[in-house]
């Protein structure tokens, strides 16, 4: 079971429907195969409104939490079945977006080692990729503009601040200047979802677009 799992405040934005994008789809993907995130996101919908209502005045207190989570039973439903088309070995949520498994992607080299293949989610708020780290490899150190969020898709990879493996949501803020660096024993593969960079419009954003990189 993973280690690391999407924060309450997503979770809830999520089981209340309005994450209907990028991210959406990454939360829906951690869900398929975490069972305590499952359970928390049944907790919020049984909630539903009254939490999200006022959750700016008042933050889910754990002891609460703990309560309603105790309360469950130990086998909340699956996460929904939404598509069923697609290669069966892909998290659902992500089916119908990707043309085949990750040996028959069309990847594209940033290097030798590294290679992605942008999702086609046609999301304006957020870049989705899937990057893969050959193994025992590493990315250049690099910090974000931004926040990137990471699902480790197969293998796995470390960095600095921890060990992340099959399943794992890491959420990258710009503060956080980091290396990963894929097992030694197989390519690691990662969906990230980062909020897109700026794009300007109009007669200077013509002119400025080309530089923005
Ligand atoms: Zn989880």
């Amino acid at each position: 079971m993973a280690n690391y799992h999407p924060s309450d405040e997503l979770l809830m934005e999520f089981t209340a429907g309005q994450k209907q994008d990028a991210l959406g789809i990454m939360v829906a993907c951690h869900l398929e195969s975490c069972l305590e995130c499952r359970k928390r996101s049944q907790v919020f919908e049984q909630l539903g409104g009254e939490i999200l209502g006022d959750s700016q005045e008042t933050p889910l207190s754990e002891g609460l939490l703990g309560k309603l989570l105790s309360r469950l039973g130990e086998s909340p439903a699956p996460a929904k079945e939404t598509d069923v088309q697609g290669d069966a070995r892909l998290p659902r949520p992500l089916r119908r977006f990707v043309p085949g498994y990750f040996d028959s992607l069309p990847w594209s080299g940033l290097s030798k080692n590294i290679k992605e293949f942008t999702l086609p989610l046609g999301d304006n708020r957020y870049v989705a990729k899937f990057y893969k780290i050959a193994a025992g490899k590493e990315l250049p150190v690099h910090t974000h503009e931004g926040n990137e969020f990471t699902l480790v898709m197969s293998g796995q990879f470390s960095d600095d601040a921890g060990d992340y493996k099959q399943g794992d949501f890491i959420l990258a803020d710009s503060d956080i200047k980091h290396q990963p660096r894929a097992g030694m024993n197989e390519d690691c593969i990662c969906f990230a979802v980062m909020d897109a960079p700026l794009k300007f419009t109009g007669f200077f954003g013509r002119m400025l677009n080309p530089f923005m990189r």
